[in-house]
């Protein structure tokens, strides 16, 4: 996978971001280009290219750890009950960055997708 990643760059820590959480599995952070009031990236640091990628080749204790602090995140941020994660995988779901990343978007009343 390509060093140029902008993620990767982000998880060296040769470009800044705005972190939300990080331990040594995950990162956090906040999108450069916010779609709502509250709009999170959550990452795993290992190189996976999308969802699929990710749930193939992952070990079930990094999935579960990935979506546990998912969790935790929602919790600290307060969301309960009012939020929306997306994951996009692919040119024609409009992913951009071929690192796998969930977004976390809440604050706002979110237009229907499905
Ligand atoms: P996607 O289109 O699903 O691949 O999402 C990529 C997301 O990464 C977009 O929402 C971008 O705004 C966000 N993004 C790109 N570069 C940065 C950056 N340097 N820091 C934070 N978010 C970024």
């Amino acid at each position: 996978m390509s060093d140029n990643n902008v993620f990767i760059r982000i998880i060296k820590g040769e470009l800044p971001c705005s972190k939300v959480y990080e331990d040594d599995q995950v990162l956090a952070f906040k999108d450069i280009n916010p779609q709502a009031p509250t709009h999170i990236i959550i990452i795993p640091k290992k190189e996976y290219r999308d969802y699929n990628d990710f749930m193939t080749r992952a070990q079930p204790s990094e999935v579960l750890h990935l979506f546990q602090k998912t969790n935790e995140i929602i919790e600290l941020l307060k969301l309960q009950g009012n939020f929306r994660i997306i994951t996009n995988a692919g040119a024609d779901s409009g992913q951009t960055v071929y690192h796998f990343h969930m977004h976390l978007i809440s604050g706002a009343v979110l237009h229907n997708l499905v």
